[in-house]
């Protein structure tokens, strides 16, 4: 995992600009600046056929009901706020809401789909210029205020009709660097590895799904580079050096060459990795380890299979929700999973249920991410409190395993109840497509457990009494232990999952399926990050779960360490309570003789 520095150090050096942040995906690369503007807009124009006209009328609906969850949002975040600028930030927002609600605007847009037969972010447009002109010529303070208000409001349900489902880098060149204040996962999720030579942006943690998803699709990325975007020419020449988190602004020929070579001795030195491919993850006195990969997207098993996985340890869902208007139909799921499981040949493909909520929001779901996004109606809480939801996933999850094993993994687990409801919905829906004369595995696959809430991890004896596998997930177990969001720049540095209640905690949970006899792995960040391979098989994890660009890394460590000292040393370790000192025993240990 990286270490941040100091962000946003500046010091320039003959015209080149040398900028500082978080290297989170190792790799070099020299390209073109892109500079994504997320407050960019587009508006397509285009007619609609008569048949279209409910559909059009029913994609508008959507984004007002989205608009008016968002302004739900930015409601409760007010409430927050001290006695006047409650009171007006308070009102307008009513007006705003109260604008959704066949207001003129939205009657207006309506009448313009119907009987100019325009799509809906043309008959927006339209309407919002209509009337902001109607009230400007009424040269009245008060209305011209309200102009505002509708242009906003009108560009909020823009902004949501427009950005589900568009590739927002479709004129991105090919090899340039991806700069922006801000990406979210589902565009992470749109950028195509090929084409990308780097990602740069302002925010972001070390730990944030930007940051997997580009480890995952290896592609360089430096976040947290500081008020870095008004700095950037598009199509300018940059530097990405994703193992220092540096970003090089006008590089000199001096510069570029240097990078060039560091460039072909990294790319050489990956390469030689791929020799482990075949080679098991054995350490020196014969203990086994299993080596997985995490996915995102089903196009990454190609280099899951090319780096040596042994199967899939955590195939994250909710990727298939992003980036469009409409949920993704049973048979639609059963279709790509099918396709992973054949892929896959014979090995376990362990698919997690939807894990949307937190930074990972999904535009099809319309979810009201509420004052605390990560505490909040996420993940499986979602799921059961949209039963349908869940019942679609499960079903195509259950048609799917009568093709190869596959496992459950329930996300963000707190509760006993939530385990039995979850196992409650798997027996009857398997009963209900027996009935119907549909194939599932028998026995029905096993249905494990993310430990990633310390609530969870505290009560894992109980939990593992229900569950038929663990799989730790430290990110969110770090998150919630030490109270520091992953995603967020500014306390990156604090996040550490070396801190001895984080550790005390993976041990606990290690432990306790031990105890009940069920399989843990660890498939957090920590699994593909060669400093903590010691530590964690120390702690009795014989299953690790990763990056599929991780495994060779993590592999050839494996391979060089002795069990018995990895054991001793992390009860030297589990002795200690200091982070630093734990950092320094950790390293110590890596870097001595093995
Ligand atoms: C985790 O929290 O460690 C994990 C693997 O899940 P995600 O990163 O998708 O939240
Ligand atoms: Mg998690």
């Amino acid at each position: 995992m990286p270490t941040p520095s100091k962000a946003g150090t500046l010091k320039s050096d003959h015209q080149e600009i040398r900028l500082s942040g978080m290297g989170v995906s190792r790799g070099i690369a020299i390209g073109g600046i892109y500079r994504h503007d997320a407050e960019a807009l587009t508006v397509p124009e285009y007619r609609i056929a008569p048949s279209k006209i409910l559909q059009e009328k029913a994609r508008l609906t959507k984004a007002v009901d989205l608009a008016t969850l968002q302004v739900q949002d930015l409601r409760s975040k007010v409430e927050g706020m001290k006695g006047a600028a409650q009171e007006e930030v308070g009102y307008l927002l009513e007006a705003y809401g109260q604008m959704f609600h066949s207001s003129r605007l939205i009657r207006g847009v309506v009448a313009r789909i119907e009987t100019d037969r325009v799509n809906a972010e043309a008959a927006i447009s339209y309407e919002i210029e209509g009337i902001a002109q109607t009230f400007e010529a009424m040269e009245d303070a008060y209305l011209s205020a309200r102009v505002l208000d509708i242009r906003d409001m009108g560009r909020r349900l823009l902004l949501n009709l427009t950005n589900p489902g568009k590739d927002v880098f479709a004129h991105a060149p090919n090899n340039c660097i991806i700069c922006a204040d801000e990406l979210t996962p589902s565009e992470t999720a749109l950028l195509d590895p090929k084409r990308t030579a780097a990602i740069a942006t302002s925010l972001g943690g070390a730990e944030s799904h930007t940051a997997i998803m580009a480890r995952s699709l290896g592609i360089p990325a430096v976040l947290g580079l500081a008020n870095f975007f008004p700095k950037l020419r598009s199509g300018a020449l940059a530097i990405i050096d994703g193992s220092k988190g540096l970003m090089i602004l006008n590089p000199t020929q001096e510069t570029l060459d240097e990078y060039r070579k560091m460039r072909a001795d990294f790319l050489r030195a990956r390469r030689s990795l791929t020799r482990l491919k075949d080679l098991p993850a054995t350490t020196v006195d014969s203990a086994r380890v299993s080596m997985n990969a995490n996915i995102e997207l089903p196009s990454e098993v190609e280099s899951v299979l090319s780096a040596g996985a042994e199967g899939i340890g955590l195939f994250r869902t909710e990727f298939q929700y992003m980036n469009r208007d409409d949920l993704p139909s049973e048979d639609e799921q059963f279709t790509v999973l099918s396709g992973l499981i054949r892929a896959m040949g014979g090995r376990i493909l362990t698919i997690r249920t939807l894990d949307v909520g937190g930074d990972k929001l999904a535009s099809s779901l319309s979810i009201h991410a509420g004052p605390n996004p990560a505490l909040g109606l996420r993940a499986v809480r979602l799921c059961l409190s949209r039963p349908e939801l869940m019942r679609t996933q499960l079903t195509a999850i259950l048609r799917a395993s009568a093709l190869g094993p596959v496992r459950i993994l329930i996300p963000m687990v707190c509760n006993a109840e939530e385990i039995s409801t979850v196992r409650g919905m798997v027996a009857d829906i398997a009963d209900e497509l027996r009935r119907r004369l549909i194939p599932v595995a028998s026995p029905l696959p096993p249905v494990g457990i993310m430990i990633e809430i310390p609530g969870a991890a505290l009560n894992a004896d109980a939990l593992a009494w229900r569950s038929d596998f663990f799989s730790i997930g430290t990110n969110d177990l770090t998150q919630y232990t030490l109270a520091i969001d992953r995603s967020d720049e500014a306390v990156a540095h604090l996040y550490n999952p070396l801190h001895p209640a984080v550790l005390r905690l993976i041990q606990f949970s290690a432990q306790a399926a031990l105890r009940a006899r069920i399989p843990v792995s660890v498939c957090g960040e920590m699994a593909g990050d060669p400093r903590y391979t010691a530590l964690l098989l120390g702690l009795g994890i014989r299953d690790l779960s990763m990056s599929a660009s991780n495994i060779p890394v993590v592999k050839r460590r494996i391979r060089e360490l002795n069990m018995m000292e990895a054991t001793h040393r992390a009860q030297v370790i589990m002795d200690q309570f200091e982070s630093t000192r734990i950092g320094q025993l950790v390293d110590e240990f890596n870097d001595g003789p093995s």
